[in-house]
């Protein structure tokens, strides 16, 4: 399964490179520091120019399971996201944190009035968070967001390997209706 209607909005998967997405906003997998790293982090500064690190060191910083939004710079996206996971670390607390670094993001998205929404699966590259749990909670935190008076029409995330999309894709078939 690669797309849900839910409440009125699409929920779809896709693979591909986030920083070529058209989406309103992309969600980066930041740290807290804001200073950038590698992975999708990495790729979007490359993508996006110096305009969104200048943006993140006027911020300074910003801590797990939160979010903080930026221009977009050179990229097809207005707006940058920056959501920050937890490192994974097989507490309790990590399922609860995820979880928030997306519906922060969320809620900003929303605040800003965006239509769009792009993001990448947190927290399960250099942060360790294993990617079938992580992907369940990604889409249920959506599909959370999804069902309360919200002003976006799709979410969208863009995994980065047939493996990742494939869990994911297990984790839409399973997701409840409610
Ligand atoms: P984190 O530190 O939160 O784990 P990473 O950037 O290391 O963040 O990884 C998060 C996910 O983003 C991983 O699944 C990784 O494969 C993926 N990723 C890396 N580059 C891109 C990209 N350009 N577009 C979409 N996803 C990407």
């Amino acid at each position: 399964m690669t797309e849900r209607r839910i409440a009125g909005a699409r929920l779809r998967l896709e693979l591909g490179d986030i920083t070529r997405s058209e989406a309103d906003a992309i969600v980066n997998a930041a740290n807290e520091a804001l200073v950038g790293g590698g992975g999708v982090d990495g790729a979007i500064h490359r993508a996006g120019g110096p305009a969104i690190m200048e943006a993140c060191r006027r911020i300074g910083g910003c801590p797990t399971g939160s979010a903080v939004i930026t221009e977009g710079g050179a990229l097809h996206a207005r707006y940058v996201i920056h959501a920050v996971a937890p490192r994974y670390s097989g507490r309790a607390q990590d399922a609860m944190l995820l979880h928030q670094a997306y519906s922060s993001a969320l809620r900003l998205a929303d605040e800003h009035a965006l239509r769009t929404v792009a993001f990448p699966s947190l927290g399960t590259g250099a942060y360790g968070y294993p990617i079938g749990e992580a992907s369940q909670i990604a889409l249920q935190s959506v599909a959370r967001h999804l069902r309360t008076r919200t002003r976006l029409e799709r979410v969208t995330f863009v995994l980065f390997s047939e493996g990742d999309l494939s869990v994911y894709r297990e984790a839409l078939a399973s997701l409840a209706n409610r």
